[in-house]
């Protein structure tokens, strides 16, 4: 008889096992990732809402909306039948009252599975674990997409602020309509901070000023400081240097860019 092996890792395990106390550890962990990731899914269920931040924001969309994302809807329905699945290999059916579905919800399912004693037991785990870890990145890909709008600047016409992609060319505003370009929303930023006379951290000047066009770094601009080039304009509530951006884009004038 061959020995059992772990169905992730091979390593060898008792009888009676098909993962390894680790492994099945590294399980149980995966799936209760997933009970946070439901609810965020849900709301990403949503098509007027904006994915990512914190705050979602609603836009307009030029035609009227699919109500829900189907992709999403499809995500969640093949995320249910695996926990459901899963579930009721770990709890059996109770020939008796079969005719009553005692599944819990996907939630449910995933905190019974994550402390079931005989998770490590099944034996075809490893399929289940495969699956779990192959939805992981579509979920993350749903509810953090990699390039999540971020404020831009304000509205050039009724002083909304206006979020955006780094990719970005045009935003269109959520509450008047007006379509704008991004470069022109950053400028604009830019230019009432430099007017304001406000101060800023290295780091915030850098950014306003890299979204205008500018290439300039938050070390540039503390090094600017160090020479004796830029004085600060007192510190923030942390306690950081922070400098008004009139002089810091005074200084970017003269300077060549790094
Ligand atoms: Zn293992
Ligand atoms: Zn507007």
């Amino acid at each position: 008889m061959s020995v059992a092996t772990c169905q992730v890792c091979d390593q060898p395990v008792e009888t009676g096992y098909a993962l390894c106390p680790a492994c099945e550890l590294d399980f149980a962990l995966l799936l209760l990732q997933f009970v946070p990731w439901m609810h965020a899914l849900e709301a990403s269920l949503d098509a007027t809402l904006h994915p990512g931040g914190h705050q979602p924001v609603r836009i307009i969309t030029p035609v009227a909306p699919t109500p829900l994302r189907l992709d999403v809807l499809d995500h969640l329905d093949l995320l249910a039948s695996i926990a459901q699945g899963l579930w009721r290999r770990l709890e059996g059916v109770n020939p008796l009252k079969w005719q009553r579905d005692l599944c819990p919800d996907v939630i449910g399912c995933l905190t019974d599975a994550a402390m079931h004693p005989d998770l490590a037991k099944i034996p075809d785990i490893g399929m289940y674990v495969s699956q779990f870890q192959r939805l992981k990145p579509k979920t993350l890909a749903i509810i953090d997409p990699p390039d999540r709008a971020t404020p831009i600047g304000q509205c050039l016409q009724c002083g909304l602020t206006i979020t955006a992609t780094r990719d970005a060319e045009t935003v269109t505003c959520p509450v008047c309509g007006r379509e704008q370009t991004a470069s022109a929303v950053r400028l604009d930023l830019l230019e009432c901070s430099i007017r304001s006379g406000k101060a800023f951290t290295a780091g915030e000047c850098a950014r306003l000023l890299r979204g205008a066009g500018y290439s300039v770094s938050g070390s540039t601009i503390r090094s600017w400081k160090h020479r004796g080039l830029l004085q600060s304009d007192g510190k923030d509530e942390r306690d950081q240097p922070v400098y008004r951006l009139r002089d810091v884009a005074a200084l970017l004038r003269d300077t060549p860019s790094d």
